[in-house]
């Protein structure tokens, strides 16, 4: 099935909401990193929340999040953009955690895997000057931190639902969610009404396995009030180049690059977000730092 993300307002233009179902993004994630379900999970649930806060943004303008934890997982970051594309890295993919006791005995245990810290999000507007903001992660499951994220630090009330449900075999089963937001001149009527169909909402993962899609999610959080205004493919993609790499060399300085040259005889990388291989020649290397010195 093919990834997208559903946009649109109810409850009288007071309330917007986007819908997503992120499986084969988040099955290529996997792939990529080599991530076990526990890890899957976090990064997939981070890669869907990006996708969506991605698609707030105009095209061209980007977005960087990074999500820093104690837990297991360590670090994550997602870059994500108005087209519909992200790509994500994990400091530490293999993680298999799940609740031993409790209501959530038995799920995968996405919060003590990323554990205490920071979500950080960067906004690349075309602009000048880049715009970090963040907020303290409060529970690790992904969906509570953003929830905070929008509320504490765009001063916008949001509700944020992620679900990733892996396979025996490690792969994706499903996977997608929702970010509903309220907007200025929003009713006290709505706004409990609203918890309402939130509270009675199962989990996505639940949803989509019976059958449900963005369209009927959607039409559930807009209790029958929503007009889908839009309808976006997202999907897992790299923009990663040789002639990108090589104008990342050109940054670094003569005494870092000497030894490139004169040692390693080029210099090989491995690109985080899609581990396509990259190899920069020697030739390559002395003519940025003949440029550099003269
Ligand atoms: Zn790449």
């Amino acid at each position: 099935m093919e990834d997208y993300v559903l946009i649109g307002h109810a409850y009288n233009k007071t309330v917007r909401i986007y819908t997503a179902v992120t499986t084969t993004l988040v099955e290529t994630a996997h792939t990529l990193h080599g991530t076990w379900p526990t890890a899957s999970a976090a990064l997939g649930r981070f890669l869907t929340a990006s996708a969506m806060m991605g698609l707030m943004y105009k095209d061209g303008e980007r977005i960087t999040l990074r999500i820093k934890g104690d837990g297991p997982v360590g670090s994550m970051t997602v870059e994500a953009n108005g087209q519909g594309d992200v790509r994500g890295d994990i400091m530490n993919p293999e993680v298999y955690l799940t609740y031993h006791d409790g209501p959530k005995k038995g799920k995968l245990a996405v919060g003590k895997a990323v554990g205490k810290g920071f979500l950080f999000v960067t906004k690349d507007l075309l602009m000048k000057d880049y715009y970090t903001s963040s907020s303290e992660l409060q529970t690790g499951e992904i969906a509570d931190d953003f929830t905070y994220y929008f509320t504490a630090s765009e001063q916008t009330n949001s509700s944020v639902g992620l679900g990733v449900l892996v396979n025996p075999d490690q792969s994706i089963q499903t996977s997608g969610g929702y970010i509903l937001q309220l907007m200025p001149g929003v009713t006290d009527e709505t706004i409990d009404q609203i918890e309402q169909v939130i509270a009675s909402l199962p989990p996505i993962t639940s949803l989509y396995e019976s059958g449900n899609t963005p369209e009927t999610l959607f039409e559930r959080l807009s209790g029958g009030t929503g007009v889908i205004l839009d309808k976006k493919s997202v999907r897992y993609h790299c923009t990663c180049s040789h002639d990108g790499f090589l104008k990342s060399l050109q940054s670094l300085s003569i005494d870092a690059l000497t030894p490139l040259a004169d040692e390693d005889h080029g210099a090989h990388i491995t690109c985080h977000f899609c581990k396509k291989e990259y190899q920069i020649s020697e030739a390559s290397i002395r003519e940025i730092i003949k440029k550099k010195t003269s």
